[in-house]
């Protein structure tokens, strides 16, 4: 497929962007210590040097008020600007263009010192902000101007004015969070008047042709947010003030509607964009779950847009661009949506980085360098950790070996593609397919490799994987006890009535599973009240959750609260959905006996001495995972190194099989 409108330039202002993709702002944990600028730099060059038209930064503060997090990133000094240098410097070496986003977290400021609107405390942060005087909004709004006056002088070629996911400026703009009486409150006129300011003064600091993108909120996704019409003429005002291109956003953080994990069909959110895009006349740009060449193709052709912004997707592979352009597309590492190594690190202050591409944010540090001999290696076991050794291995240069004793390439990743929202993980074994094939890899599937066949290769790594838990509970050998890899791999269809035993992540998404109908994208916006926000304030309406397709009871052993442990971005939408459908849950459950019944099978267990009996049609196990390695105890097997859960069973995930199975691969 060739990407002519993906691939086709477009002028903002001064700057000639070479295409319309846009790696969309994404905090890394890079942008706060000036010692970090360096891998900042790298991190940047790579996205340039894969063809990206135009980078936006994370969220830089305009002042300490506006902080994310205790002496975050900040662009309000010359030495900021002149230190900035080097990072604008590498991505201009490379022919790309990089945008300065300046962002006032307002009361998401994780610190004591937070400001905003007014003094109400956000639903998702402890401390409580102080309400600015109206001076306060005025120096404000001139220290917005200031930092795009620097990012200009840092060599930045444009400056994008965060206004979505509900910081500051939507504290502003929305009634939720603004209940001032001055000029900067009360009247829709008045609640815009602050991010119109914001603009107005930036253009006037950075003169005419220097690029302002606005980042603007299509749909707050929180009661109170504030009406399409009112959206409409903020853009307008916008515009009036200076505004070269829109950036689009979805949802406040405190939103409970998902709007970029992996349930959320792709380009979900287009057709608001294509709303947007009706009313102005400056480019617009799409953002969120959009993850392929083809789907930003497609919006472009169809004119829903004029630019494509993708953060993630360019976290997962650097080339998207260059691959694009080159015929290459089935080789693009695809982001899955997970937010496991980006935004779940990014919300617990650790370093971001990918889960399909652990090299991200570690440029300089997890480098895959070119072999001087090419010494050959066995690989065994082709899930996760055993692909990620293979491919890694193989773009060193080494002669790779891959054995694998299913007739197919996935291991425990093929099991997680049939959860509901999860199909995107099909790409991850697209991609590794097509690269162990374009780095000539001896793939040998439905192969049981031996101590013998092992003995032959230089180095030889371990990735046999790991296989389901039976945990020791009286008659769990009943027919009707069944193991979630059954469940999901469609050996076995469970009746209408289900208990689940283990409630970690696979028992949560083979809960999904179990409850789940197939749906259209309109469907799941219902189903999660996403509405009109002509009609409806915010966008939001009575969610009509959809009928569940058998009734599910999930225990535990622990007494904690089920899917506690799921990820911090993630976990709450997995655990309303369990919700939605009526999953009952069990915690701190003493499983006694699986015993026959007429009607299906009975689990026997007690919680706080309390005896319950369930009857069901059948109980799925998912109870965790055993390695396996009995390769290990053949001969040689000392000389050999183990990766994934082969190694260590316990929270095994796929992030931490691919990072070790590539930085095995780098120190072969
Ligand atoms: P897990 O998270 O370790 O959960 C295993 C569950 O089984 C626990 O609820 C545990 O809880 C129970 N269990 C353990 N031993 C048992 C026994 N002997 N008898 C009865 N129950 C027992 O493992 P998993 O759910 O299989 O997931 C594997 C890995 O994949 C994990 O690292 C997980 O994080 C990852 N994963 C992540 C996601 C995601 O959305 N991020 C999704 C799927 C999987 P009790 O001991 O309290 O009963
Ligand atoms: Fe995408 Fe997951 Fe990588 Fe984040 S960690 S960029 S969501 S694949």
């Amino acid at each position: 497929m060739a990407y002519d409108h993906l691939l086709s330039p477009l002028t903002l202002g001064d700057l000639t962007l070479r295409n319309r993709i846009v790696m969309g702002s994404m905090h890394t944990g890079l942008e706060d210590r000036r010692w970090d600028l360096p891998k900042l730099a790298a991190y940047f060059a790579e996205r340039a040097k894969g063809g990206t038209g135009l980078i936006v930064t994370g969220g830089y503060a305009p002042n300490k008020r506006g902080w994310l997090k205790p002496f975050a990133s900040e662009m309000t000094t010359r030495l900021h600007a002149m230190r900035h240098r080097e990072v604008t410097a590498a991505v201009h070496e490379h022919g790309g263009a990089i945008a300065l986003q300046i962002l006032h977290a307002g009361r998401y400021g994780y610190h004591p010192f937070s400001v905003s609107a007014s003094a109400t405390k956000s639903p998702i942060t402890p401390f409580r902000p102080t309400a600015l005087s109206t001076k306060g909004v005025d120096d404000t709004a001139s220290d917005f101007a200031r930092a795009a006056r620097l990012a200009q002088k840092a060599g930045y070629d444009a400056v994008e004015v965060m206004g979505s996911e509900g910081y500051l400026i939507n504290q502003f703009l929305a009634e939720r969070t603004n209940d001032r009486t001055d000029k900067w409150g009360g009247s829709a006129l008045n609640r815009m008047r602050f991010p119109v300011e914001v603009v107005r003064r930036a253009r006037e600091a950075v003169g005419a042709g220097f690029p302002i993108l606005y980042r603007i909120s299509l749909l707050d996704l929180v009661e109170g947010g504030q009406t399409w019409e009112e959206t409409v003429a903020l853009a307008h005002a916008l515009q009036e003030a200076g505004v070269t291109a829109f950036n689009t956003g979805i949802g406040w953080h405190e939103a409970r509607v998902p709007t970029i994990i992996t349930q959320v069909p792709r380009a979900a959110w287009r057709g608001y964009t294509a709303r947007l895009r009706a009313e102005v006349d400056v480019p617009v740009c799409a953002s969120n779950r959009i993850n392929t060449p083809e789907i930003a193709e497609d919006i472009l052709a169809s004119g829903d847009a004029d630019l494509v912004s993708m953060a993630r997707p360019l976290l997962a592979d650097p080339e998207f661009a260059a691959k694009a352009a080159e015929g290459r597309a089935d080789e693009i590492n695809t982001c899955i949506a997970c937010n496991q190594a980006c935004l779940d690190h990014a919300f617990s202050n650790r370093p971001a980085s990918c889960l399909v591409n652990p090299r991200a944010g570690r440029e300089t540090t997890l480098v895959l360098s070119p072999t001087r001999t090419r010494r050959s290696v066995a690989v065994v076991g082709a899930g996760p950790a055993g692909l990620a050794t293979a491919v890694s291995a193989a773009e060193r240069g080494l002669a790779v070996t891959l054995f694998e004793k299913a007739p197919q390439i996935g291991g425990q990743f093929r099991l997680a593609m049939a959860v509901p929202g999860k199909e995107d993980f099909a790409e991850t074994l697209r991609y590794y397919g097509r690269r162990l094939e374009v780095l000539g890899v001896d793939v040998r599937l439905s192969t049981e490799a031996t101590a013998a066949d092992l003995a032959v290769f230089d180095e030889v790594v371990v990735a046999t994987g790991v296989e389901p838990r039976i945990p020791v509970i009286e008659g769990v050998d009943h027919p009707r006890v069944v193991s979630y890899a059954d469940v999901l791999a469609g050996r076995v269809v469970p009746g209408r009535r289900v208990a689940v035993i283990g409630a970690g992540g696979i028992g949560v998404d083979v809960s999904h599973w179990l409850v789940h109908e197939p749906e259209s994208p309109e469907e799941w916006m219902a189903h999660w009240g996403v509405g009109d926000p002509a009609i409806d304030r915010g966008g939001l309406t009575e969610p009509k959750p959809r009928t569940p397709a058998r009734q599910v009871t999930l225990l535990q052993r622990k007494t904690t609260p089920i899917g506690i442990g799921l990820g911090k971005t993630s976990g709450w939408a997995h655990r309303a959905v369990l919700k939605q459908a009526g999953v009952t849950q069990v915690s701190g459950a003493t499983y006694h006996r699986v015993v026959d019944h007429p009607d299906g099978v009975v689990l026997e267990y007690a919680v706080d001495g309390v005896r319950h009996e369930l009857v069901v049609d059948h109980i799925v196990l998912c109870a965790g995972q055993e390695s396996v390695r009995s390769l290990m105890d053949g001969p040689g097997a000392e000389r050999w190194q183990l990766v994934g859960g082969a190694e260590v069973a316990t929270e095994l995930d796929a992030k931490r099989a691919i990072e070790q199975g590539t930085r095995v691969a780098a120190a072969l």
